[in-house]
Formats: C-alpha cells, structure tokens, sequence
C-alpha cells in the first residue's frame, strides 16, 4: 500500500483519508483551509440528498452513508452524530396520497404524517443522522491522526504530481477549489446563509425541502441552525441581515417555538456544486468533488468507492 495526498480537509476529505488509511495506505492531508474553516464546518448538517446527482449514485453513497452515521452515533458518543426522528412537511393541492421521495429507500423508517403545522398539508417522518459539524470535523480530523495520518495547512496552485518520487495517488477533494485545480469550469457556488439561534428544548428536526428557498431547523447540543438559501452563482461569504430576518420568519411558520430564540450567529457557505458528482480515477489522481448541498450526506459512501479505486 502506497503514500496517498489527499487534497482538502473537509468532510468529503477527512472521510476519504480514514477509509484510505483504514485499507492501509499512508495518508497525508493538504488543504488551504483547516477543518473548522471549510464549507464543510457551515452545513447544517442533516442526512438529505439534496442538490446533488446523478440520481442512482447519489442514493447508494447516501444510503452507505446513512449506515456508516448509524454505526458512529451508535458507538461513538464523542462524535457529534445522533440519530433523530424529524418531520420533511409537503404542501399539496390534494388529500391524494402521494409518491414516496425518490430517496426513501435509503432510509428504513419513512412514514407519512398529517401531524404537521398550519400551512401545510402533511409531511414525511423519517430517522436522520443529524451531524454537528464543528465537533464531528474535530472528531474526523482526531481519527485521521491516530490512524497514522497528517494533516497540513497548504494552499496549492495545482495537484501534486503522482508517482516519480512524489505519492503513489493522489486523492482530489478540494470541492471549490476544483474549479481551480481540476481546471473544471462545470463548479460553481450555490450560496447559502444560516442562522444560528439559542436552544429552546428542540429535540426534533423539521425540514421544507419544496418552498422558495431550503427551509430546515436543525436542533444542536448548544444552538439550533435555521436556513436557510440556496444562491446559484453568489460568491460571497458575508451574511446579509435582511436575508437572515426573512429565514427566521419562514422558520417561525414551520417551528413556532422559536419564538423570541436569542440569535448567537450568522454563517454563510458556498456549496460545491457541478451538474454531477464527479467521482472518477483518472490515472493515478481520484477525483472527488462536486457534492453540493450533500456532501455530508454522501461523504461515507464517496470515501469507500474512492478507496475502492485505488485498491
Ligand atoms: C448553509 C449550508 C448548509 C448545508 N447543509 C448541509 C446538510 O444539511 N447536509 C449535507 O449533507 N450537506 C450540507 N451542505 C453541503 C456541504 O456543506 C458540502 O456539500 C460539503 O461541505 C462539501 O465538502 P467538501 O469536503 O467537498 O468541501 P469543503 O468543505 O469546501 O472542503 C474543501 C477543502 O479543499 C481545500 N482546498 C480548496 N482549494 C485548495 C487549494 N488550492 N489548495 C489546498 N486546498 C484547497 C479547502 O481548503 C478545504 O479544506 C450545506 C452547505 C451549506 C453552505
């Protein structure tokens, strides 16, 4: 088994270095932006396909994925994973019952309510992996480092070239950043704003995934994330009042007790997005990026198929 870089230190990164260093290989971790200051650190982050494809692949990374949080809240009490029932509400012209999402076999105990508040019609109740991503990157950056890894704060101008002398792979997770460094204009931000509100006893998530923009509240152990947009083409990383002023009042609609929730914070993140997730071994660099507003719902999956290619 040989030395691998992995390039980028977000979920999609760290997760792709421990399955690397768990097959054997020597890992070593280069990234601009440590993990707490990744997009990675802003998500939200709930288990839920969204805003990435294609269709069939996304669904077998999400459901791997679904199973390997399951397994690490189980054991891992440290991590900052748990499994917690929510409710995904719908609204819907009709009493008609409707199709299941086409994500619902990845989950194993979806079912539909009528519980749901004023407005709308009904919903969907499901177990999801609700990852706190500040204490969850520091927990995957503490399993990279005892498995042997390293971690290195490196901004580059381009991959490092494989073999040579230099590592035997190269592994490509730099989400934006691949714009750059894959030379791949197909990536491109998809903004999105949260707002972080003081815990009120919400133990519940609450997800609208069909309104004019995401709408999700998402409890923590300290704080709740409330969101939040979703901005094709938006660059910037400054949160605006105005937009956060409308998010808490979208939010209100869907969760009422957050009703007078002291505000703690405001985060903005840009998604990696591209059309598909690119996930491919191209000689000896595996590129895998892309991954939209999903990347943490899909990191364990990606990680096992990326170590899969390099053997
Ligand atoms: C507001 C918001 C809410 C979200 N909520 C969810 C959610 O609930 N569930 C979910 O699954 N997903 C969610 N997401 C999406 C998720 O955050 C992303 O899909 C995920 O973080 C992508 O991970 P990544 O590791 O590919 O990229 P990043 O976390 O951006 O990491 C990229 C890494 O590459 C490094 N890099 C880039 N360029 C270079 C370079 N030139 N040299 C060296 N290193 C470089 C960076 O420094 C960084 O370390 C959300 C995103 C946002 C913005």
């Amino acid at each position: 088994m040989g030395r691998v870089v992995v390039v980028g230190a977000g979920v999609i990164g760290l997760s792709c270095a421990v399955r690397l260093l768990e097959a054997g290989h020597r890992v070593d971790v280069l990234a601009r932006d440590l993990p707490r200051e990744t997009t990675s650190a802003v998500a939200a982050a709930i288990w839920y396909p969204y805003r990435a494809g294609p269709a069939d692949r996304v669904l077998a990374w999400a459901r791997a994925s679904y199973d390997a949080f399951a397994a690490i809240a189980a054991d891992q009490p440290g991590s900052g994973v748990r499994m917690q029932e929510g409710t995904e509400v719908v609204g819907r012209p009709s009493g008609l019952t409707r199709e299941k999402p086409w994500w619902s076999a990845a989950v194993p105990d979806l079912r539909e309510t009528v519980d749901v508040p004023a407005g709308y019609d009904g919903g969907w109740v499901f177990t999801a992996p609700l990852v706190e991503m500040p204490l969850y990157l520091d927990w995957l950056s503490a399993q990279v480092l005892s498995l042997g890894g390293s971690i290195t704060r490196l901004n580059l101008h381009g991959l490092p070239p494989a073999g040579g002398g230099g590592p035997e792979a190269v592994v490509d997770c730099s989400g934006m950043g691949a714009k750059f460094l894959a030379a791949d204009p197909s990536v491109r931000p998809v903004q999105g704003q949260v707002v972080l509100v003081e815990q009120v006893g919400l133990e519940r998530w609450w997800l609208d995934s069909a309104s004019e923009g995401p709408l999700y509240v998402v409890p923590r152990s300290h704080d709740i994330v409330v969101g939040g947009t979703s901005v094709d083409g938006e660059w910037s990383r400054t949160p605006s009042p105005e937009v956060a002023s409308a998010i808490l009042r979208r939010a209100l609609r869907l969760v009422p007790e957050l009703a007078g929730a002291k505000v703690l914070g405001h985060r903005v993140g840009l998604r990696p997005a591209r059309p598909e997730v690119r996930l491919e071994r191209v000689g000896d660099v595996v590129h895998c990026y892309g991954h939209g507003g999903a990347g943490v719902t899909l990191s364990w999956g990606c990680a096992r198929e990326v170590a899969e290619l390099l053997g």
